[in-house]
């Protein structure tokens, strides 16, 4: 019998806080409306749900327990042959005003997710932790710039040095791999102009060319030349080479930043709850190094850096 009259009390705590919480949203819902700027609240106003407040308690504490922690510096690539960072992105406006708690914590190397749980006895909330590590992690005040440090950066030197780099950008859609990735190609940019000038001197016989396809619906399009279709072949050599793709030479860094950024603009997207133009291809964006032979007037290979912003990782098995 105990159990039971435990269990009804419960309930009924239960359902004078999911009233209360209805109060205070409505009140909340009240002032927002009346309020013309956008409220600047950590975790604001949810005209659409309720929050679980007590989730929300469990989480701030455990998160200001993690903020305890001192994280390590993050780790040199060296020469490691495969190196993965996770980055985590803030909640975007939407995803707060829909009422989502952020339940992860990054302290590198790693990401805890405080999972919301419910005991077996149906009542009792609490949060299980899941820890995951990797070579660094970079939390949401983290820039652009310090991830480009710790991944492609220290790979340039490689690049110009007959070396080929390719970084993937994985995850599900919406958690910010274009975001990431534009990003990274920016920083690229200025910096193999400047590492090759630092290394080569001004006057020498390297060139930059870009490539730029996309893997939409099993085929590929050249991002570069009026998207059209390309074959995938095997050389006289075995090696696979994608036939017909344009190289188009960029002699400056804004000429190459005006040559990404047209292919960024004709990739193929789609509207997402998370994310309003959601890339649903793969792009794969090639910074290649050319050397050029006085002797024989041609160019030789001499570097390539590949950057691939994946499609969304719910999409990995159709690809
Ligand atoms: P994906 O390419 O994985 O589908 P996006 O890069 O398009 O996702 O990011 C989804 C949304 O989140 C975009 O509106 C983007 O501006 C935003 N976003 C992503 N990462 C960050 C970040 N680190 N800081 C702020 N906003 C971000």
């Amino acid at each position: 019998m105990q159990p039971k009259n435990i269990r009804r009390k419960t309930i009924q705590e239960d359902s004078d806080l999911l009233k209360r919480n209805q109060m205070q949203k409505t009140k909340e819902d009240k002032k927002f409306s009346s309020n013309t700027d956008t409220p600047q609240v950590e975790y604001p106003l949810n005209p659409t749900k309720i929050i679980d407040k007590d989730y929300l308690r469990m989480i701030r504490n455990k998160k200001e327990d993690f903020d305890q922690y001192e994280p390590d510096s993050h780790a040199e690539i060296g020469n490691s042959k495969i190196f993965v960072v996770v980055r985590k992105r803030p909640l975007s406006k939407k995803e707060q005003m829909n009422g989502e708690i952020d339940n992860i914590s990054v302290i590198n190397p790693r990401v805890t997710v405080h999972e919301c749980k419910i005991k077996v006895d149906g009542i009792t909330k609490y949060l299980e932790d899941h820890q995951f590590y990797f070579d660094n992690t970079f939390g949401e005040n983290e820039t652009t710039q310090e991830i480009y440090d710790y991944t492609v950066g220290p790979m340039i030197e490689m690049v110009l040095n007959k070396g080929i780099v390719t970084c993937f950008a994985y995850g599900q859609t919406g958690s910010g791999k274009t975001y990431t990735m534009k990003g990274i190609q920016n920083l690229a940019i200025d910096n193999i102009f400047e590492e090759c000038k630092n290394i080569y001197g001004q006057d020498n016989n390297l060139s930059f060319y870009i490539s730029f396809f996309e893997i939409y619906g099993g085929r590929l399009y050249d991002l570069l030349n009026n998207k059209n279709k390309l074959q995938v072949l095997d050389d006289q050599n075995g090696k696979t080479q994608i036939y017909g793709l344009q190289e188009m030479l960029a002699e400056t860094p804004d000429e190459m930043r005006m040559i990404i950024d047209k292919g960024n603009s004709v990739r193929t997207t789609h509207n997402t709850v998370t994310n309003a133009t959601s890339s649903r291809s793969h792009a794969i964006c090639n910074i290649i190094i050319k050397e050029k032979n006085k002797k024989k007037n041609n160019y030789n290979f001499f570097g390539k850096l590949s950057l691939v912003d994946l499609a969304g990782s719910e999409r990995a098995q159709e690809t």
